[in-house]
């Protein structure tokens, strides 16, 4: 009897408790043992009860839960190979031969590590006198697959990542309550919403909320941007627009890789010899993960928990390892490693400043 477990790792995000659900349902569904790994990589490392065998109403209610109910932690100790021999000795002990693990990037990047070390931490293991021939026998081949959840949106190789499209709903719904302040005052708000490297979040709730003007990592602004902004801004004041709402998001730079602040657009909007509005900032932070997960997360969430049990089922030694990746409306299996190298490029080059390279990479295209 297969024995599957199931993770979250990294940072939360809505949509995590349906990928749990619907892998220790269908799990269970297909005949084979379920187990939940609780507090990402740190329940693999400690072992003991962060291990556990799930039945089908353990998971009942998960869906409408925001967060990740099993919990989630970022792990030092695996990291390190002594960490990832610990983690493998409790997987054997626990008798799981097959891991499901949703987080970002990062995550992903371990669970590859773990994959491909997987041999030799079992020979460690006997080596050292921890686990005997006999106990790693069944256990040869370690089977990963992996489901993208970040609220950023910000992995190759997939149209949406479990949570972003919920993060999405919550910051418009944020804009909404501030739009309703900023006209009956006649105020400006620059609002900073997450997103490092990828701007995805600032960008469609720019266009979802009709926002006056926003700035996003992989668009840095021209040296005129505070002549751009202002104008675009007096224009929509002089159609009778009561409010200004702008979006920034964390990654925001100019041209020559400065960082534009919240601080600096109030400045220039308050700015007495030049629009002069009343501006206040409002940071989004953790509301963007918190709450529950829309009705695409849940259904992203499930989709992909049903068919990374099939991948996990129908693998051999010799399958390259997956991600669960949602393309052109379609739940498909993808090279785990591929997406995460690309993600981790585009990262890098937008650092660098080479935005064309970076897009080409994320297959987007961006017009005025
Ligand atoms: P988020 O998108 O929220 O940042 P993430 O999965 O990228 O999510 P990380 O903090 O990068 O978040 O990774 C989560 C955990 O995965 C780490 O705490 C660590 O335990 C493990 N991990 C990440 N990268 C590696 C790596 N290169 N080798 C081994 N383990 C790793």
């Amino acid at each position: 009897k297969k024995k599957i477990a199931v993770m979250t790792s990294g940072g939360d995000s809505p949509g995590m408790n349906g990928v749990v659900r619907a892998v220790v349902r269908m799990a269970i569904h297909m005949g084979c043992d379920a187990f939940c790994v609780y507090e990402g990589y740190e329940g693999l490392v400690r072992g003991g009860d962060l291990i556990k065998k799930m039945s089908w109403e353990d998971v009942r209610g998960y869906l409408s839960e925001g967060g990740t109910l099993i919990g989630t932690a970022r792990c030092m100790a695996f990291y390190e190979r002594p960490g990832r021999l610990t983690a493998a000795k409790n997987m054997v002990l626990n008798g799981i031969d097959a891991l499901i693990i949703c987080g970002g990037d990062g995550s992903l990047t371990g669970a590859d590590r773990f994959r491909d070390e997987w041999p030799s931490l079992l020979e460690e293991l006997v080596a050292t006198k921890q686990l005997d021939e006999k106990q790693i026998a069944p256990y040869k081949h370690l089977n990963i697959v992996g489901l993208v959840g970040s609220i950023d949106n910000d992995l190759s190789g997939t149209d949406a990542t479990i949570g972003a499209y919920s993060a999405l709903a919550r910051i418009c719904e944020m804009v909404d309550y501030i739009e309703a302040t900023a006209s009956s005052h006649s105020r400006a708000f620059v609002i900073e919403v997450m997103g490092r490297h990828c701007g995805w979040l600032a960008l469609m709730a720019g266009v979802a909320t009709g926002a006056d003007f926003i700035f996003i990592p992989e668009k840095p602004r021209e040296d005129n941007w505070r002549e751009e902004m202002c104008e675009i801004i007096k224009k929509h004041r002089g159609w009778g627009k009561r409010k200004t709402i702008v979006i920034i998001a964390e990654g925001a730079k100019d041209r020559h890789g400065g960082k534009i602040t919240p601080e600096m657009l109030k400045d220039l909007l308050a700015d007495k010899s030049g629009l002069a509005l009343d501006t206040r900032i409002t940071t989004l932070g953790h509301v963007q993960r918190g709450g529950t997960a829309v009705a695409y997360d849940r259904m992203l969430g499930t989709l992909q928990g049903v068919e990374a049990v099939k991948a996990v089922l129908e693998a051999t030694p010799e399958t390259e390892t997956c991600f669960i990746a949602i393309t052109e409306n379609k739940i498909v299996r993808k090279p785990l490693m591929t997406a995460v190298k690309e993600t981790q490029e585009v990262a890098k080059l937008i650092d660098a400043q080479d935005f064309a390279k970076a897009m080409s990479l994320r297959d987007t295209e961006f017009s005025d």
